[in-house]
């Protein structure tokens, strides 16, 4: 801000930083507005990185980036998703104005031409603060042609609600479901990337409920939105979306869990036949993938959450083996057994359950003692590789060398002990004459 005004320029923080700031809390991203052009602030940053496609200039110091954007107002947005034409606008006032919410619509920070004092002042045109106080998320100006602008403001006001534990305003919420079919213009991405940060909110539930209260939730989810309705006879009077939305609450807050939560009964609404749900775990692990990829969720995100509603329905007893319990791992992956328990522990409270019941406690402590003990789970763990059994048997690589591998690996699961080079040679040769018997 120094060096903005130090070069005869106007210096404001603004919008989600300012807001975070007020409330406390340490702001996501630092942004900043100013009356200089991009050219003029690359002038005053030469070490700046400049985003030519939002016209904003990124300065770094100390570690922390701060995002500086000419003062602009936005016309346009005929396909409800993106300005047509950005313009630089000759005020802050003007700047503000095209902010979408009042609590994001202030800035604090002082203008150019206030000759004399270092005092910087807060620049609020539409009571932001008072909003932030009542905590109501609140359009700016009027909320029916702002969400005609840009659709996804409906998600960030369903979001901000859900992250900053506030409530959404009457008429800007009444403006929402109106608007809500507006919603389907928006790219899978953005939608995505809203849905997340509500997630991980401390109690999603409020986004969820507000999706669904909007009108929202049918068009940007489609899947979930049948889950309303679902009888399900876990805690009474209660149906499928109100078990879906307390689990995600029960969910640690994270992507990856959250997004486990949200879709791990996904599968139900088209399963639901005579008060059960066949295979929904399968039938869900599907949706679930289409879903998360119209979403653009990152692939190792995708991945997981897919495995976990896949396995979700694991039915563990305290008679199952140790060679049961190891099975498990190979057939879950050990990668994924954490967020699965925790899975299983937000499901049960959404269930109306402990968190912690005493069996899920079990198998997770069984579990871990397998994997502290370095048992082998997959070829990777075989006292032999591939090259071996060619050597000795006189092999050729392909698909039978594959599967006798396999057959090893269940083997030793079975039995760690067998994970020993003779033993597992004698096997070996033993499947492969037992392979072409057949
Ligand atoms: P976060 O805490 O997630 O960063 P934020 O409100 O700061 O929340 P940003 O995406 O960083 O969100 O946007 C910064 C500011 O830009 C917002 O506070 C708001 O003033 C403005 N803004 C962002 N997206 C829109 C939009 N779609 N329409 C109008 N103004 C927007
Ligand atoms: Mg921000």
């Amino acid at each position: 801000m120094e060096a903005l005004l130090l070069s005869g320029h106007d210096a404001y923080i603004v919008g989600g930083s300012v807001r975070d700031d007020l409330l406390g809390r340490e702001p996501g991203d630092w942004d900043l507005t100013t009356d200089g052009t991009p050219d003029e602030l690359r002038a005053i940053f030469p070490e700046a990185r400049y985003e030519n496609r939002f016209g904003t200039v990124a300065v770094a110091r100390d570690g922390v980036e701060y995002e500086i954007t000419t003062y602009r107002s936005e016309r346009g947005y005929a396909d409800h998703r993106r300005p047509d034409v950005v313009e630089f606008a000759a005020t802050l006032g003007e700047d503000l104005a095209r902010r979408d919410f009042t609590v994001n619509a202030m800035a604090w920070g002082r203008a150019a031409n206030e000759r004399g004092g270092t005092v910087a002042s807060m620049v609020d045109p539409f009571d932001g603060r008072a909003d932030l106080a009542a905590g109501v998320i609140r359009a700016v100006g009027d909320p029916d042609a702002r969400f005609a602008e840009d659709a996804l403001r409906m998600l960030r006001a369903v979001r901000l609600a859900a992250s900053l534990g506030m409530r959404i305003e009457g008429s800007t919420f009444a403006s929402i479901a109106r608007s809500a079919p507006d919603a389907a213009f928006l790219s899978g991405e953005r939608v995505g990337a809203e849905l997340q940060r509500m997630l991980v909110a401390p109690v999603p539930s409020v986004g969820l409920r507000l999706l669904d209260r909007s009108g929202l939730l049918a068009i940007i989810l489609p899947e979930l939105a049948l889950q309303r309705g679902i009888p399900q006879a876990k805690i009474a009077g209660e149906d499928l979306w109100d078990h879906t939305a307390r689990t995600v609450d029960a969910a640690p807050a994270g992507a990856v869990p959250r997004l486990a939560a949200v879709l791990h009964d996904i599968g139900k609404p088209a399963t639901f036949a005579d008060g059960h749900f066949l295979h929904h775990d399968v039938v869900g692990s599907r949706i679930a993938g289409v879903v998360l990829d119209r979403l653009r969720v990152p692939r190792e995100t995708r991945e997981r959450v897919v495995r976990l509603v896949r396995h979700h329905m694991f039915s563990y007893e305290p008679t199952w083996s140790d060679a049961a319990v190891r099975r498990f791992i190979r057939r879950v992956g050990p990668d994924l057994l954490d967020d699965l328990f925790d899975l299983r522990s937000a499901d049960d409270v959404g269930s109306g359950l402990p968190a912690d019941l005493p069996r899920t406690a079990e198998i997770r402590r069984r579990c871990g003692d397998q994997l502290a003990a370095n048992v082998p789970l997959g070829r990777a763990d075989l006292a032999v590789d591939g090259r071996d059994l060619m050597m000795a048997l006189g092999l050729e690589p392909g698909r039978k060398l594959g599967r006798i591998l396999d057959r090893l690996v269940v083997r030793v699961v079975d039995d760690p002990a067998m994970n020993e080079r003779r033993a597992l040679l004698a096997l070996a040769r033993a499947i492969d004459r037992n392979l072409e018997d057949r």
